[in-house]
């Protein structure tokens, strides 16, 4: 510009030419630290803003009269029940008691005339415990969490009328989260806790001072978390100072207070309606309203159902005032329960959901541990979950939600697609303690290459209280933003319940607001589901978008403990999987079975088996399996295992008599074994102790199915078990393959004579007992730390004995002081060889455990070099570090493993084998089995008193292969001897004979001759021995079942199905792409198709169907070929 231009500027002629006096720069600290004054509760309360929220308040017997009925014995009655006992009066100031006790409230309630006009009552209740208000006639309407959680509902404008109206209050005696005694909540439950009423107050709500407060709520965040170089946190500081200015001013009147609110505007703009989400700006954060119950946690199962019905009522509700409000819900069992104890409010969710505002999510059954479980239940999660939603709300799930599970199976995202989903949600893995996951959103890749979108709110939390931080965290703490800036925040009280709050929504408003008017904060949305977050995602993947993939388990850097605590719950959990495999292979056969030509009345036991698996399923809760609940919750859990086997072996038993088994064998009956496994074995059976038998017999088939039991009377020396003390405290156990020297309790030399191999490290012992002590930083019952390792201490034994020394099978007892009060007593085990079937050292152990923060376990240091072990995970394998070459590595220093580990060479290799146990570490060459923990919170007794457990050393030949998994299956399935009732049978074969082993060279006195007689010509029907595979040991039928909806089984839940059919699930356990047939034998299969885990039909393979004659020793009909990938899981739907 020239001069010229210069000179004609006009200038300003209200800028005072005189300075009118200092003005000073704003302290910025002091001025943000004021701001606190605002809405103060201390001694500034009565000048700020608080005071203001309420325009009157009434209590007292004139307004609110209280009675109470409280029921005994800890009991926790229906309304209806409740209702019919005595009231006696009651008021504010009383305490009741103790934990875990209900109370039943009769509210009497009158609007003072002088509050009828006001434009806002509420209703606050709080005794610092959780409630529930009834209606009159017994509807529920209103969860309430004390301790100011939420404590407020709206009174209908029917009460304005001056006259009293009724309502009841059920007070439960805890808190959100249980009743730990102190601050700690973790610690275990006082069972003597008082609860004060302190409130029971009608309140006028002043809601523009209300909403004022949540506008300089925000405004103040928003001051302190914008960085310090941006003007929005420059002008947000200046906004809240001219509101605090502003009120003083006007003395904090109304009018004042619509003034201030007017300058909370310039910055958020206007808030007071979910309409601040209409504007068509990009919005990149998606909140979700969720609610966490804790299936059982802090507080029984019992507990869970009530607050099911408080925290899901209240989402109803508060969807009628906040229309962008999307709440989401997982858990079947959740909804079940609803619909069982609450139908009134499950018909409010279930118009909900039809809306489209209460969204199911997560397909399982409960939210699960996935370490744990077997394959099949982590399968039936998802069959039990998806028939449940897909049967209520005509819906299945498509996001497996799982926030807070204690790491994540590598299988799971095969299985997740197999049930019909394609993405993941959780975010448990924020809470590594060294490790810092480096992905927010990406591809989780299982052992077959099957892949689901996972995604990690990067909010870091599945309870968020839906602050400003929160909204800022969505970004910057975003991992994955090269891929997509995209993320969920899911927002709610949790994990006690609860889900969120009118305040979480007025804040996420402002949030909105803000985003919208400076551009610095993520901006969110609310009204979209988290279905339709991941579908933008999977368009966008469609569309090229790459993003970062992840191979393998997401394995969990904390809460290590839970692999082991809790032993009891974790044994029978085993047992019950066991369980149901047999009893649902067994009916299976049994329904199928027509060429029995017998007219039965047998059908497939439905009902039960549902509701087995139903319970099974539940105790797989993440908070239960892994052992981190309250005692309650375990008396709980054994009670319902007992009911699972008590159904169970009637069931079994029901089964085995269709198929012409006794279960109990009598004297005199002609014995079998039962071999419920889908290939051939051979071995030592212990026989009843019928006095005319022997106690041990040798069981063998070519197949699967009834196996011929010989006695052992006189054996040959090739299968000669032998034991000797060979010098003082050494003894020497013997069998056609090894030799076993055990040293002052532990075995010191283990060889394999045909490999002529020492197993054993010179001047090392295996199964040698050892205890660490344990004591994690602060999850006690959750974690185990790495420092516990350098705490190492053998265990001596105080006596060693032969305790068995017969032909086929001779015995070690060792005795072992753990202390004053804990013992332990082995027994290490060699069976006979039995043919060429490879043995293994068995060894038994029972233990009664009084310690305190102990960890128990037992080594196996092994001559075995390798940088990775290998675990058995479902359905695979996992393999992980022998070393601690980064932190990475170092991190896994314990793992979970199912039924067995191994640490192999390319040559040789050793596995070790458990019953029941989960938890595994393999250092160096140290194989080392969790056995027991000791912690003291939140159970003070857990896993105090008796434990068995079974675990065995598998030598093996050459590297891991399907020997080991075989093995550990037939570790874990012991041969069940039955009786024969073969006049029963009318189509039938004859029992293999040993061909090696000439049947008169056996027999050694007349009561073997009469049980040998006994067992000759028994007819067996030919079912029991058509379904196996064929021609790849690697792959392993897992399951065997009849079709959910097959018209003989069906409950009708859903459609039901013509004919019958047969379900068949398969899967490589070794990791190599396979083919092999799948045979029936005779059965008269119609059709085969491959279907998924929900067994929808994915591929016809009829086609395929091919005859098996002579493929395989004594195989005869009819079969499929199949073809798996690496660690595929199959399954097969044959149409009979
Ligand atoms: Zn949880």
């Amino acid at each position: 510009m020239g001069g010229d231009a210069n000179r004609n500027m006009p200038v300003s002629k209200d800028y005072p030419q005189l300075a009118a006096g200092p003005v000073g720069k704003q302290i910025h600290s002091i001025y943000q630290s004021r701001l606190r004054q605002f809405t103060d509760g201390g001694q500034y309360r009565e000048q700020g803003l608080l005071p203001k929220l309420t325009d009157a308040r009434a209590n007292g017997s004139d307004w609110v009269k209280l009675s109470v009925y409280s029921p005994p014995d800890l009991s926790r009655p229906t309304f209806k029940d409740a209702t019919s006992h005595k009231f006696k009066p009651t008021k504010v100031g009383e305490s009741f008691g103790p934990s875990w006790s209900t109370h039943w409230f009769k509210v009497q309630l009158t609007v003072p005339k002088d509050m009828c006009d006001k434009e806002h009552l509420e209703f606050v209740w709080d005794a610092n415990n959780e409630g529930m208000i009834w209606t009159e006639k017994g509807d529920v309407v209103h969860g309430l969490t004390g301790g100011g959680e939420r404590t407020e509902w709206i009174l209908p404008k029917a009460f304005r009328d001056g006259k009293e109206h009724l309502f009841y209050v059920e007070m439960a005696c805890n808190g959100m989260f249980g009743n730990a005694a102190g601050g700690d909540s973790i610690q275990p439950p006082d069972p003597n806790r008082y609860f004060q009423l302190h409130t029971a107050d009608i309140v006028a709500v002043n809601l523009e001072a209300r909403a004022l407060y949540f506008d300089f709520w925000e405004i103040g965040d928003a001051s302190r978390e914008f960085p310090g170089d941006s003007w929005e946190a420059h002008q947000a500081q200046q906004t809240a100072n001219r509101i605090m200015d502003t009120f003083i001013a006007g003395n904090g009147s109304n009018k004042t207070i619509a003034e201030c609110r007017k300058i909370a505007r310039e910055y958020l703009g206007d808030v007071d309606t979910h309409k601040v989400y209409d504007s068509d700006k990009e919005a990149i954060v998606t909140g979700i309203g969720y609610c966490h119950i804790d299936t059982c946690w802090l507080w029984p199962f019992a507990e869970t159902k009530r607050k099911v019905a408080r925290s899901w009522s209240n989402q109803c509700d508060l969807i009628d005032r906040y229309p962008e409000l999307r709440f989401c819900c997982s858990q079947a069992q959740q909804y079940k329960w609803l619909e069982q104890y609450y139908p009134s409010t499950f018909d409010r969710v279930k118009k909900k959901v039809k809306e489209g505002t209460f969204q199911p999510i997560g397909g399982s059954w409960v939210e699960h541990d996935t370490n744990l479980p077997s394959g099949e239940s982590l399968i039936r999660q998802f069959v039990y979950g998806q028939r449940y939603f897909e049967s209520r709300f005509g819906q299945r799930c498509r996001t497996f939600w799982l926030p807070d599970t204690f790491g994540y199976s590598t299988q799971l995202p095969q299985i997740c697609r197999l049930a019909g989903m394609t993405r993941f949600l959780t975010q448990k893995l924020s809470w590594n303690n060294i490790n810092n996951f480096p992905h927010t959103t990406f591809n989780w890749v299982a052992l077959d290459n099957s892949q689901v979108i996972c995604h990690m709110p990067p909010s870091e939390t599945y309870t968020a209280e839906a602050d400003f931080g929160d909204v800022k965290r969505s970004v910057s703490q975003h991992k994955s933003l090269d891929q997509d800036h995209s993320s969920l925040l899911v927002f709610g009280k949790g994990d006690g319940g609860g889900g969120p709050t009118w305040q979480h929504l007025e804040k996420l408003r402002r949030c909105r607001g803000i985003s919208d008017k400076t551009g610095l904060l993520p901006r969110l949305k609310l009204g979209d589901s988290a279905d339709d977050f991941f579908d933008r995602l999977e368009k966008k993947v469609e569309n090229g978008t790459e993003l970062v993939t992840w191979y393998g388990e997401l394995y969990f850097e904390l809460h290590r403990g839970t692999y082991t605590t809790q032993a009891n719950n974790k044994r029978n959990n085993r047992k019950a999987e066991i369980l149901l495999r047999d009893i649902e292979y067994l009916a299976t056969l049994a329904t199928i079975k027509d060429s029995f030509g017998k007219k039965s009345s047998y059908k497939y036991p439905k009902k039960d088996i549902d509701d087995m698996w139903e319970n099974v399923l539940l105790c797989q809760f993440h908070d239960c399996l892994p052992g981190s609940s309250i005692e309650m919750c375990y008396d709980d859990s054994d009670e319902i295992y007992a009911k699972v086997f008590t159904t169970g072996e009637q069931l079994l038993c029901d089964a085995l008599s269709e198929l012409g088994f006794d279960d109990e064998p009598k004297a005199g009956s002609k014995l079998t074994a039962l071999n419920t496994l889908p290939w051939a074995r051979s071995e030592l059976v212990k026989l009843p102790a019928i006095a005319s038998l022997p106690t041990y017999g040798l069981a063998h088939s070519n197949g699967p199915g009834v196996m011929e039991v010989r006695p052992l009377a006189s054996p040959y020396s090739a299968n000669i078990a032998s034991i000797k003390e060979v010098r003082p405290n050494v003894y020497e156990l013997r069998n056609a393959q090894y030799v076993v020297e055990v040293s002052d309790g532990a075995i010191t030399s283990l060889y394999d004579i045909s490999a002529e191999r020492e197993i054993i490290p010179k001047g090392k012992k295996a199964a040698q007992i050892v205890v660490f002590d344990d004591k994690p930083l602060y999850w006690q019952a959750w974690d185990v730390e790495v420092y516990h390792l350098a705490s190492r201490e053998e265990l001596q034994p105080s006596k060693v004995s032969i305790s068995e020394d017969g032909p086929h099978r001779v015995s070690l007892s060792i005795e072992t002081k753990i202390s004053e009060k804990s013992w332990i007593k082995t027994v290490i085990s060699l069976p006979a060889v039995i043919g060429n079937a490879p043995s293994a050292i068995e060894i038994e152990a029972e233990v009664e455990w009084h310690e305190t923060m102990k960890f128990l376990k037992v080594e196996f240091p092994v001559d075995i070099t390798n940088t990775e072990a290998s675990y058995e995970t479902q359905f695979g394998i996992v393999r992980r570090p022998t070393h601690y070459n980064t932190t990475w590595d170092m991190a896994k220093f314990e793992v979970c493993c199912h039924k067995w580990a191994d640490l192999s060479e390319a040559t040789y290799g050793v596995s070790i084998l458990n019953d029941s146990k989960y938890g595994f570490a393999v250092a160096g060459n140290v194989m080392r089995l969790s056995v027991l923990r000791a912690p003291k919170a939140p159970d003070a007794h857990a896993d105090m008193g008796r434990h068995n457990v079974r675990y065995a050393i598998f030598p093996h030949k050459g590297p891991l292969d399907e020997k080991t998994v075989r093995k550990a299956f037939e570790f874990n399935n012991p041969l069940r001897i039955v009786g024969h009732k073969s006049d029963t049978a009318t189509s039938a074969r004859q029992l293999p004979i040993l061909p090696s082993q000439p049947l008169e060279n056996q027999v050694g006195n007349s009561s073997a001759r009469g049980c040998i007689e006994s067992i000759l010509n028994v007819n067996v029907p030919s079912i029991l021995t058509s379904l196996r595979i064929l021609g790849a040991p690697n792959l392993i039928l897992d399951t065997v079942k009849r079709g959910e909806d097959d018209e003989d089984v069906s409950r009708g839940e859903l459609p039901a199905k013509k004919g019958k059919s047969v379900i068949c699930r398969v899967y490589d356990a070794m990791g190599g792409k396979s083919k092999g047939v799948l045979t029936w034998g005779g059965l008269k299969v119609k059709s085969v198709w491959k279907v998924n885990a929900l067994e929808d039909e994915i591929e016809e393979l009829s086609s395929q169907m091919l005859d098996v004659e002579g493929r395989e020793e004594g195989v005869s009909g009819q079969g499929v070929r199949i073809e798996l990938r690496a660690f595929e899981v199959a399954t097969y739907r044959l149409g009979l």
